[in-house]
């Protein structure tokens, strides 16, 4: 889960990085009495628009503004814009800085070594893109012992590597405090300044969280970010969210479930074999309750366009049994009205496909082998004329849900 600037603003501010005063507006008039209270008036005021990207200083998204009544103005054309597709629903309205030296900092998760990475360089700002890819000797990369952390040393051995000031260090610590701290996998800061009167402050802030935390992580439920995070999904996504379901939308009529990531892909291929295009991904896991199964049906089923679903299960922790109960629960909370075609193999097959045949409903069909399932619900999605959202294009982002 990325947060936007200010999110990540409150969480240095929560560990201790410096950063300067900031409030966030979501109109113009809000903007306005923000600035106030900043000082605008005496200072002015930098108007920055918040995105989940990068580059919004190049777009015209972080204008300088020299009073109250500017801040409002500069508001008005930031709000609604769209920077690489993301239209601008908050400003965050920022005391300015007299910056001396821009630096860029950041710790990731490097997957291949394994291991986190210190990333930082001297020449940080705007161009730091154009500086490693002309000179990648200006930016340093330093390896980080995920147990150790970073250290008093560690800091200063970035710091050195890097060619930043001594004072940096305490803030290097401080941004692997909150890497650590909040789960993430990614944090950013991009200038890390060092301004005329002494202090260093982060002035941009990029933040990955890990979802995988969220378990642990109690905390990211009271802040913002959930509210955040959602405003861009699906009804089907949020509420898949809130139930804990590993469902991505995808752009077809057939609704597919399944247990495991590898069997529901597969799904979807053949699927598309059968010339239908899938809804969407939808993964039970391995030993889902009838309760698991349920759930994901009821999102499914909520989602205007499917024509049909497809449940197919291959019970090895999972029975079938307690699938074909949650099918039948669902069917007792939500109105079937499209078909429902059934494969169910494996562990408990049998006493599975017994419950649904009890069950009787008319819209449900069941198959044996995955490509019947397949034929059947592809062709009851395809037959009853052209879907809602012919003609766009499919997607691949499934291959983000493996
Ligand atoms: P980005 O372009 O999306 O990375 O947005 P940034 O937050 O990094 O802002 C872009 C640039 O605006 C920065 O590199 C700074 O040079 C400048 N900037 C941002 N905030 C301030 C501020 O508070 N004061 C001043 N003087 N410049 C700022
Ligand atoms: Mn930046």
């Amino acid at each position: 889960m990325d947060l936007y600037e200010h999110q990540a603003r409150a969480l240095f501010e929560r560990y201790g990085v410096p950063v300067p005063p900031a409030e966030v507006a979501a109109t113009p008039h809000a903007a306005r009495e923000a600035a106030l209270r900043l000082g605008a008036d005496e200072y002015g005021i930098v108007v920055k628009a918040q995105v989940k990207t990068g580059g919004r200083g190049k777009s015209g998204g972080v204008r300088r503004a020299d009073g109250a009544e500017a801040a409002e103005r500069t508001a008005r054309q930031i709000l609604g814009m769209d920077i690489k597709g993301h239209t601008v629903r908050s400003v965050m309205l920022a005391q300015p800085v007299a910056i001396e030296d821009e630096f860029y900092v950041s710790y990731v998760l490097d997957r291949n070594a394994g291991c986190f990475l210190a990333v930082a360089s001297a020449e940080g700002g705007m161009e730091i893109e154009e500086v490693a890819a002309a000179r990648p000797e200006a930016v340093a990369r330093v390896p980080v012992d995920p147990a150790e952390g970073v250290t008093a040393g560690t800091a200063a051995r970035i710091a050195e590597a890097a060619g930043l000031p001594a004072e940096t260090v305490p803030v290097l610590q401080r941004l692997w405090a909150v890497m650590k701290g909040e789960d993430a996998l990614l944090v950013e800061v991009n200038p890390l300044v060092r301004t005329a009167d002494g202090p260093v402050l982060a002035l941009d802030g990029k933040i990955t969280l890990d979802d995988n935390a969220r378990f642990r992580q109690t905390r990211w439920g009271e802040g913002a970010s959930d509210e955040a995070a959602d405003e861009e999904l699906t009804p089907q996504e949020a509420e898949a969210a809130a139930k804990g379901l590993n469902y991505v939308k995808l752009q077809g009529e057939v609704g597919i479930i399944g247990n495991g990531a590898g069997l529901v892909m597969s799904t979807l291929d053949v699927v598309a074999g059968r010339g239908a295009r899938p809804a969407n991904f939808l993964d039970i896991g391995g030993g889902a309750s009838a309760t698991v199964m349920a759930d994901a049906l009821s999102v499914v089923l909520s989602d205007p366009d499917v024509r049909s679903v497809l449940v197919n299960v291959f019970g090895g922790i999972t029975a079938c049994d307690a699938v074909a109960e949650g099918i039948v629960l669902a069917l007792d909370r939500v109105r079937l009205d499209k078909p429902l075609v059934v494969r169910l193999d494996g562990n408990s097959a049998e006493k599975g496909r017994e419950i649904l045949h009890a069950c009787g409903h008319p819209l449900l069909e069941q198959r044996t082998t995955m490509d019947d399932a397949a034929e059947r619900a592809a062709r009851s999605a395809t037959d009853t004329g052209p879907p809602a959202s012919a003609g766009r294009v499919p997607t691949t982002a499934v291959a983000q849900a493996g």
